[in-house]
């Protein structure tokens, strides 16, 4: 689960990391008297107004914005709530902005220069260990930076029955640059983050940048916090930081239905019961020259009530030009899922794109007669290869 920049400071902040304070406003009267209390709060009289989306790049894309006076607070965020956002991670349609975060200004003059870095918590999965990825290079795209300068990335690996050492935390400092004050914060601020991460049970928590202000403070100015789904069961006050105005429309709808189903850009929609066979039904999709326009597990029970609830979901993709039915009659028998494959499409009434059924297992003889002799216009087949042809011959 994916959560705003604000909700992932608010989850920093609840373990002791240093966060650039911020309040969240839905429109522009609301965004005024965040400043206002942000002001009494913190004496400074300048603010940044930030879209709340689930993109990165939003300062690329003129949804960051620094405001100098209250008047400025209300023009800008009455700009960027409601706006399409683009970045260079939506896509060419963007984000409607919702909501902005009102955040107090950081970056100061004073004592020395403001600093960006670049620090993240995730783990490494070809050792199976957490660790911490950081870089001098703050406020750029780390991708940018993985390309041209490598060594400007480093690593901390975490040993998980020990924890984040004290030696190690010290060393990010060290590698970073600091010194001093700076360097006795970013130890307590990589320290708490590490904790944060482990105890709010993230898969991903990415800062960009870690600011290091001019009076030598170390803070978190951007978020991008990922919750670990099957984690949630232990933190039902996160339950409530979906938004799913962010999410897929046809995701959403496929999750209330109970069916694992994954958007993708392809044209030929699948509908499969087993994650591993799906998998390999988009294989053979891509082998027979078509792409995937999604990923479908319908589950063990493919009844006809969840048959038809499949083909609602990918028929509401308008790029699907053909429908591929790969079904295994392990536990389920292929009679069942056929006569329900059947009803389906016979409650849908027309359906216009071509359908090939594969059914095999338990009874598949049984299946492709009724299939076959159903007078609809489905296709059968038995072998993997035989559907992969078919799907070939529908889409050339
Ligand atoms: P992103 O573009 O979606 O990654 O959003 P960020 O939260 O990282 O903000 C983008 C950029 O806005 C940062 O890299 C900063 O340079 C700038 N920024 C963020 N907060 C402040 C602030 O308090 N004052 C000023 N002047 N700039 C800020
Ligand atoms: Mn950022």
């Amino acid at each position: 689960m994916n959560l705003h920049e604000y909700q992932g400071k608010e989850i920093l902040n609840s373990f002791g990391v240093r966060i650039q304070r911020g309040i969240v406003a839905q429109n522009a009267n609301e965004a005024v008297a965040a400043a206002k209390q942000l002001t009494n709060e913190t004496g400074t009289s300048w603010h940044v107004i930030k879209a709340q989306v689930h993109a990165g790049g939003r300062g690329k894309g003129g949804g960051v914005k620094l405001a100098k006076n209250l008047q400025e607070v209300e023009e800008i965020a009455g700009q960027i709530i409601g706006m399409n956002l683009i970045t260079p991670q939506t896509s060419a349609e963007g984000k409607k902005v919702h909501q902005v975060l009102v955040a107090e200004d950081v970056y100061y003059p004073g004592e020395s220069e403001t600093d960006e870095f670049y620090v993240s918590v995730l783990l490494n999965r070809s050792t199976g260990r957490n660790m911490i990825m950081y870089s001098t290079e703050g406020g750029m795209d780390i991708e940018t930076v993985a390309e041209e300068t490598p060594e400007l990335i480093f690593t901390e690996e975490i040993d998980p029955t020990v924890g984040l050492l004290p030696f190690q935390a010290r060393r990010v400092a060290f590698n970073l640059g600091l010194s001093g004050l700076a360097f006795k914060e970013m130890t307590k601020f990589v320290t708490a983050l590490y904790t944060a991460y482990v105890k709010s049970d993230s898969s991903l928590f990415e800062i960009n940048p870690v600011l290091k202000t001019s009076d030598n403070k170390i803070m978190a100015v951007d978020a991008k916090v990922t919750i670990d789904d099957n984690a949630l069961y232990r933190h039902k006050n996160y339950i409530d930081l979906r938004d799913v105005r962010e999410e897929s429309a046809i995701e959403v709808e496929a999750g209330e239905l109970g069916l694992n189903y994954v958007d993708l850009d392809g044209n030929v929609g699948c509908m499969v019961n087993g994650a591993g066979l799906a998998m390999a039904t988009m294989d053979l999709i891509k082998q027979a020259g078509g792409e995937p326009a999604n990923f479908l597990d319908v589950g063990g029970t493919a009844d006809a009530a969840r048959v038809e609830a499949a083909f609602k979901i990918i028929l509401k993709d308008p790029a699907v030009k053909a429908i591929l039915i790969n079904i295994f009659g392990g536990i389920v028998r292929c009679d069942r899922v056929a006569q329900g494959v059947i009803d389906a499409y016979k409650n849908m009434g027309t359906i216009n794109v071509p359908i090939i059924v594969r059914l095999q297992g338990t009874n598949a003889d049984i299946a492709k007669d009724l299939i076959d002799n159903s007078g609809l216009d489905v296709m059968s087949a038995t072998e993997f290869q035989e559907a992969a042809d078919k799907v070939q011959q529908v889409l050339a």
